[in-house]
């Protein structure tokens, strides 16, 4: 296994792609890295700094933590208060400020809010505390939504009542629309997750290319990964070929996972869906279906949804974006670090002000 990852850092290997690149004479490019795992990759490897000056990265919105809006939170935070309710939840967000709180200051202050590594877990605390409401945080993208699914269909089988997902689940296609439309942005191509695509396949990416007329590449993680789906991307939009190419067939499939789409869409259907940034984005989200309405925590506790606003001073939604790097932030390592966070961007393991903070730019 190591020798398999050593491969992709070789440092021989990646100099010659390093050297390709310098190479590039053309005009300024951009080209968006879509997810936040990529990110965290880019800046910890220091891969920005191998670039030319006139390839530009911009990271965009593909991390689950930094896209769910302040209102989630602020309505997780607030069942929290029900000492009737234990909260289950993957360990960033019980760090993402809300309004008033945190799910970790409320934890701190008696709130039973736990940290699970997988929703079938919640099933598991729902079973040993069957006088309690359990409502798991089902907050992520593609990669995610399939396990979320599984544990409501568990716990339709096995008739566990006491538990329920708070969704804010979201799917890829419909923010890269989004981005690939927007004429300030004006992005020359894109870097699309492997993860994710492993899920989906590459029917949609290669819509953009083709349809949009947005160069894309789907890649992997190493560093080779990388460096080598740039190199894709560079020689693509020099040629004026819009197309997409996957750098990650060793994982990634036309079709995806049809067994994860098919558990994913019998349990949830589409449904319009608020990013933090970038607002409402028609079809972008997944809701349970009707059938399955019994395991949502909105209908079952009669919550509205709450429009509350985001952190004052904090850019993390122009981040998101693409259109603002953290270094653009008056708070940055001010006001906002990891240890007193201000925006969801500096909390998340794969927020761009996360790994602008602990790697540089
Ligand atoms: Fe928001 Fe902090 Fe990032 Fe500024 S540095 S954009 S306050 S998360």
């Amino acid at each position: 296994m190591t020798n398999y990852i050593d491969e992709f850092r070789d440092k021989a290997v990646i100099q010659k792609i390093v050297d390709c690149l310098n190479a590039y004479s053309g005009p300024k490019l951009k080209i968006m890295e879509v997810c936040g795992t990529h990110t965290m990759a880019i800046s910890r490897y220091g891969l920005r700094s191998l670039l030319p000056k006139s390839i530009e990265l911009l990271s965009g919105p593909g991390c689950p933590v930094c896209v769910t809006p302040t209102g989630y939170i602020d309505t997780a935070t607030e069942l929290a208060d029900n000492r009737d309710i234990i909260i289950t939840t993957f360990g960033d967000l019980m760090r993402i400020p809300g309004n008033n709180s945190t799910l970790l200051l409320k934890k701190a202050k008696g709130s039973n809010v736990q940290m699970v590594y997988s929703p079938l877990n919640s099933l598991e605390t729902a079973k040993a505390n069957p006088h309690k409401e359990v409502v798991f945080l089902s907050v992520g993208f593609e990669t995610t939504t399939p396990v979320i699914a599984l544990s409501v269909l568990k716990a339709r089988e096995e008739g566990i009542k006491n538990f329920s997902v708070l969704t804010a689940n979201k799917t890829m296609p419909e923010a890269v629309k989004t981005l690939a439309e927007d004429r300030e942005l004006a992005l020359d191509g894109f870097i699309y997750p492997g993860h994710v695509s492993a899920i989906i396949g590459t029917d949609f990416f290669s819509y953009v290319a083709y349809n949009m007329e947005k160069a894309g590449v789907i890649a992997g993680f190493e560093p080779l990964d990388i460096l080598y789906s740039i190199n894709i991307l560079l020689k693509n939009i020099s040629e004026g070929k819009n197309v997409l190419e996957n750098a990650y067939s060793r994982i990634v499939a036309k079709e995806g996972n049809i067994k994860a789409q098919q558990k994913m869409y019998q349990v949830f259907e589409p449904v319009d869906a608020v990013w933090r940034g970038i607002g409402l984005i028609p079809g972008s989200g997944l809701g349970l279906r009707k059938e399955y309405e019994n395991y949502d925590t909105m209908k079952k506790f009669d919550i509205k949804p709450k429009d509350s606003p985001e952190p004052k001073g904090c850019l993390c939604g122009e981040v998101l974006k693409g259109k603002k790097k953290p270094l653009d932030c008056k708070l940055f390592k001010t006001r906002c670090t990891p240890e007193s966070p201000v925006g969801a961007c500096m909390v998340s393991a794969e927020g761009t002000c996360a790994a602008y903070y602990k790697y540089g730019d």
